[in-house]
């Protein structure tokens, strides 16, 4: 795999010395009790902790045990009196180009009265708030008003349907649910408060609704239960004093992709989590404090939650805001926005570049993106061919590239090269080393080591501080789901290979490892070299039973181009792989499609492909994105018949 992606020579400009990381790497697991308290005052505290980490009751591993803190300070008074009163929290840019600048000062006061407007309808600490929202300020600014009460708030994405959007509600039982008449996405309106009433019908524990004007369509209005947020949220400044939260107080519950299968509420925590994502921040990307941030992911995921709001907010960066779709009106919509708004860290997802990356270079050649200079990446293993073209077309061969691994559960990055700390020479396709604190392994199926260079299942040694709590209303799944195949160490479902240099590849989901004639392969390593032939854009690998091999190795491929004879495709797929991987990665079957199943955070279902291909029935489809994807590879196999 070295010799197809190789080493990029970038330390020479990025790198201000290996040894910088190594020390503090050394030091965080060597004695973590006083890294961590030195690391923890990032924030600002009520009262400290008198125990930075309580494993009395393990895996339910409890951080700065007895702290007192609130986020929504954290987050925004004390920029206040830090000379940030006037500084931009937000640049908000709408799907039409309307645009909004939020001050920390006007972020304040929105929180403040919102918070307010939260009491005044008897919502108490402890109490569960649904956020069904597009990407407005207002997202941030329900976030922050449930954290200055102590509400747990659960966001959840507003590209979902009624049917999820109920199961969240029940599930954590919400009083109240905020969202808006609706969204945009692509030219038109999302009718959000209409599927929320949808949701309401499956629903009996939500007493009010309040609702945001964005949209302007028609809604209906149920009396008692809904509200107007203009009518209920003054313009004045008003202040709410900030709830005193203990460090393990929840902060919010929120679902993960179902990727794999039925989604998780993880539960996150106050104070852990809060010093992991500022921390984890500062030390992937370093912004400096003019810098302007861009996480163009959408709020309703982790990396909304972690990286649009809380940490960006507690460092008292500036961040762009951007509602609606990274194509729309045309696919340079992202590199217009760079130009415009002088945009100097670009964090977005695999699944983004692929997509951009078929629209050409002719549309990020339009526009100035000199001022970028750090990339990121999160969401599935990148390509290295998507690397290759993220660092040489939009970052013209100057910004690094932060691939960060990590989940929902862990709330921040685990793996991923980290600018703060002295960057590695980087190579594409590796998230490279693990965060301070992080002790990531790679294990066999008997819970061995596995020697560098061989594949296995990565877990986490020890606990850090931003990792879930529990799964909500579910002790039992989150033992079960994190900490039962390995006794005693997080699991984290994927598969990895740690190579010589101690670089660390994530290769894949564990479950979708195909064992092919007793040589576990990842699904991941034969769709790069599928996606590196320039043909194909995207491709989902997984294993089909065989009465001989044990598996088969089945592809879908989407092509670059539409209409190229498919033949041709196929016979140099194979020919590439043949040559790149090895006779035994060439897979049995490839089928050309025009897309191929993935959740709506943009990540491909090879389980979804896979049940279909073998006419099962795919389980859990709630968090699918388009379901003409499950047809378009029932077609592909028909085709074939
Ligand atoms: P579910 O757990 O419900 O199946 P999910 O795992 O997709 O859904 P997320 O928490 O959004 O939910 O995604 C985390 C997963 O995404 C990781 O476990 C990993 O498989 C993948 N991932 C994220 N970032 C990277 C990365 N940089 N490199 C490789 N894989 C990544
Ligand atoms: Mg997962």
């Amino acid at each position: 795999m070295e010799s197809e992606k190789g080493t990029l020579p970038m330390n020479e400009v990025y790198n201000p010395g290996m040894n910088v990381y190594s020390e503090i790497y050394r030091k965080s697991l060597e004695d973590p009790e006083n890294f961590w308290a030195k690391q923890a005052e990032i924030l600002t505290w009520y009262s400290k902790w008198n125990k930075i980490l309580d494993d009395s009751k393990k895996p339910f591993y409890r951080w700065f045990v007895g702290g007192k803190l609130n986020v929504s300070y954290n987050a925004v008074d004390r920029h206040l009196e830090q000379h940030r009163r006037n500084k931009a929290a937000y640049i908000w840019v709408g799907e039409n180009g309307e645009e909004k600048i939020v001050t920390y000062d006007g972020l304040y006061r929105r929180i403040n009265n919102l918070a307010k407007a939260l009491l005044n309808l008897g919502i108490k600490k402890g109490d569960r708030i649904v956020l069904y929202l597009p990407m407005i300020i207002e997202a941030p600014v329900a976030m922050l008003a449930a954290a200055r009460i102590g509400a747990v708030f659960s966001f959840v994405f507003a590209g979902f349907g009624a049917g999820a959007l109920a199961e969240r509600i029940n599930d954590s039982k919400a009083v109240l649910l905020i969202t808006a008449d609706g969204g945009f996405r692509n030219g038109k309106v999302v009718e959000l408060k209409k599927i929320a009433d949808e949701a309401l019908e499956m629903t009996s524990t939500v007493r009010n609704v309040i609702v945001i004007k964005h949209a302007r369509n028609d809604v209906n209005m149920v009396e008692d239960r809904d509200i107007w947020y203009h009518e209920i949220v003054g313009d004045s400044h008003t202040y709410v004093e900030p709830e005193h939260m203990d460090a393990n107080d929840p902060l919010f519950i929120l679902y993960t992709s179902g990727t794999t299968g039925k989604p998780k509420g993880a539960v996150h925590s106050t104070g852990g989590y809060s010093v992991w994502v500022a921390s984890t921040l500062k030390w992937a990307f370093n912004p400096d404090e003019d810098d302007r941030w861009w996480c163009a992911a959408d709020i309703g995921w982790i990396t909304g939650h972690s990286y649009i709001v809380f940490a960006p907010l507690i460092l008292g960066l500036t961040s762009i805001m951007y509602e609606g779709s990274i194509t729309y009106p045309e696919p340079d919509r992202l590199w217009e926005i760079i130009e415009k708004y002088r945009v100097n860290i670009l964090y977005t997802s695999p699944t983004a570049i692929r997509t951009l990356m078929k629209f050409g270079e002719k549309y990020p050649q339009r526009h100035d993106l000199s001022t970028l200079k750090v990339l990121g990446t999160v969401g599935e293993p990148i390509n290295p061919a998507a690397w290759k073209w993220y660092y040489e077309i939009i970052g013209n061969s100057r910004c690094p590239i932060i691939d960060t691994y990590w989940q929902t559960e862990t709330g921040g990055f685990m793996i991923a090269p980290q600018r703060g700390l002295g960057l590695p020479p980087l190579k594409p396709g590796s998230a490279t080393f693990p965060l301070p604190g992080v002790d990531p392994a790679i294990l066999d199926d008997a819970g061995k080591e596995v020697r560098t260079g061989e594949k296995g299942y990565i877990v986490f040694r020890r606990p850090w501080p931003g990792m879930l709590m529990t799964v909500n209303n579910d002790d039992e799944r989150y033992v079960k789901t994190y900490f039962s195949k390995f006794p005693g160490y997080y699991y984290c479902g994927d598969y990895a290979v740690k190579d010589e240099d101690g670089y660390y590849w994530l290769l894949g989901r564990s479950d979708e490892v195909m064992n092919v004639s007793g040589h576990r392969l990842g699904t991941i390593e034969i769709e790069d070299a599928i996606v590196a032939t320039g043909l194909a854009v995207e491709a989902a690998v997984f294993g089909k039973p065989d009465p001989v091999k044990g598996e088969a190795i089945s592809a879908f491929v989407v092509p670059k181009d539409a209409n190229a004879d498919r033949h041709e495709l196929i016979s140099e797929i194979r020919k590439r792989i043949r040559a790149d991987l090895g006779p035994i990665y060439v897979p049995d079957e490839i089928r050309i499609v025009k897309l191929l199943p993935k959740t709506r955070s943009g990540k491909i279902m090879r389980r979804v492909v896979k049940a279909v291909a073998l006419n099962q029935i795919p389980g859990d489809l709630t968090t699918l994105e388009d379901s003409t994807s499950v047809d378009e590879i029932k077609s592909a196999i028909e085709a074939f018949k």
